[in-house]
């Protein structure tokens, strides 16, 4: 994942950019990156790794180092960027964000043309974004070469350019898989995958991208290259999970939605009967958290953080890759209140359950300390696929999710012909596929919202949404 900020503007905004970037950090931890253009200077470029430091602390010098009144920033969970690239499209710095799962064939292709070359990595893997460009600079004008990219592209790609005459590009991924919004100021203008980014910088919400749309931005304006394809599909994860909180998609904010959510869970809960007595409902946080608002404001049981994460010196940016550091570090972060746990019967909400290996330490962790019993719900339906549009899952394949390795196991292969009736936890399959998990991972018992329920609480049209996670729907 990652996400990008810029600002084409009419005075000095590397400051702006620098924040409104930094406000991106939740979708990546590994590389990120500004570029400038000066018109004394030209473009200009800096990346960092944010593996083991926040954005903030490594570009802290940036002001003295760039400065221009046009910038972009990204953080990437991928690859460095942004590119400088000189192509014959001219001179640019450019970001992208999304995967490309056809990347070997597209740079085979590449790689057959005459005089074609790409600068390996390490291990020989090349650049996403380069690639990008690479295809990009098979056409003529920025426009024809970002559709045609976009066209050959298997996955998802937005894109953020910064040309070497102060002026911006924005593009949207085909079926805006991912948002792309504009914001407006005074002096100019702000591209944003958060909305709350810009509005905090002082920009007003001008307009979000739609799908394939790309726009050209300069200070004065914008100008449409591309209009909007018919096709939608926005990924409601966004709002389940990955989200920031305060923005907000498609005239949805995120917050509002994980409430609603919360709520129709609290709903089916007693719809079916659910009548364990409950202590307290909470969060696994911290996306559970506001999903276990709403649940606790609808049933009208109390709300409690019976664990709360210490996070002043685990910033999320410290992230290690070996997956066994990552849990490790996951378990330091719990801090137990004893009072809160002691003999209580707890329900906790968690955004989703995919493997289910740091849920099943949490719970085991409540138990540990006093927990009379523990019920789970998940925010969202199982999830029975793997993300193949924004690889978002770390899952490599579908079999590392917990909901189909329990279902091998309940009948075998012959299981995954009955996906959507285990989907579903009214009929014997989901109640048996709830049950094997709860068995599992010690839940007193657990449900999961339903893909109505998701689908309501967004409030979008479903054919504008992705649910391919939950039921292969493409
Ligand atoms: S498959 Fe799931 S995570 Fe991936 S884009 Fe669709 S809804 Fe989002």
């Amino acid at each position: 994942m990652g996400g990008f900020f810029g600002i084409a503007s009419q005075k000095d905004c590397l400051a702006d950019v620098f924040f409104g970037t930094d406000y991106h950090s939740h979708l990546g931890t590994r590389r990120g990156g500004m570029a400038a253009y000066d018109e004394r200077i030209g473009l200009q470029r800096k990346i960092h790794n944010i593996e083991n430091a926040p954005f903030r602390t490594k570009f802290e010098n940036v002001f003295r180092e760039m400065k221009g009144s046009s910038a972009i920033g990204c953080i990437s969970d991928t690859d460095p960027q942004p590119l400088l690239v000189r192509s014959r499209l001219g001179n640019y710095a450019i970001c992208t964000i999304g995967v490309i799962r056809n990347a070997d064939a597209l740079i085979a292709d590449c790689l057959d043309r005459e005089g074609g070359y790409f600068d390996a990595m390490t291990g020989g893997r090349v650049n996403s974004t380069q690639l990008f460009s690479a295809l990009m600079s098979q056409r003529t004008d920025f426009a024809d070469g970002i559709r045609f990219a976009q066209e050959q592209i298997e996955g998802t790609a937005s894109v953020l350019i910064l040309k070497d005459d102060g002026s911006l590009i924005a593009a949207r991924d085909k079926v805006g898989r991912l948002p792309v919004r504009i914001g407006k100021s005074e002096e100019g203008y702000a591209v944003s995958f958060e909305s709350f980014a810009y509005q905090k910088l002082g920009f007003e919400d001008e307009r979000e991208l739609g799908p394939g749309e790309i726009v050209h931005i300069t200070p004065e304006g914008i100008t449409q290259l591309v209009s909007p394809g018919k096709k939608k599909r926005i990924c409601s994860f966004l709002w389940s999970y990955y989200g920031y909180p305060t923005s907000t998609y498609e005239g949805v904010n995120v917050e509002a939605m994980r409430y609603r959510n919360g709520e129709s869970m609290a709903e089916q809960d007693e719809k079916n009967g659910f009548a364990d007595h409950i202590d307290y409902v909470g969060g696994v946080p911290d996306s559970g958290t506001p999903h276990a608002i709403g649940y606790a404001n609808k049933s009208r049981l109390p709300f409690a953080r019976a664990f709360v994460k210490y996070t002043p010196t685990w910033s999320r940016s410290f992230m290690p890759q070996d997956q066994r550091d990552r849990d490790r570090i996951a378990k330091m972060k719990q801090i137990p209140v004893h009072e809160l746990i002691q003999g209580k019967d707890l329900l906790f909400v968690d955004d989703s359950i995919v493997r289910g290996t740091q849920l099943k330490e949490t719970v085991d962790f409540l138990y540990e300390n006093g927990a009379k019993s523990v019920h789970m719900r998940s925010a969202c339906p199982p999830i029975l696929f793997g993300c193949k549009y924004l690889n978002f899952s770390r899952a490599t394949s579908d079999m590392e999710l917990i909901a189909r390795r329990v279902i091998l196991e309940l009948e075998g292969e012959e299981g995954f012909s009955h996906l959507e009736e285990y989907s579903d936890g009214t009929t014997d399959r989901g109640r048996n596929l709830r049950r094997a998990i709860a068995d599992k991972f010690h839940f007193a018992t657990l449900d999961f919202q339903s893909l109505d329920g998701v689908v309501k609480a967004i409030g979008l049209p479903p054919c504008e949404l992705c649910t391919y996670c939950w039921n292969g729907k493409e």
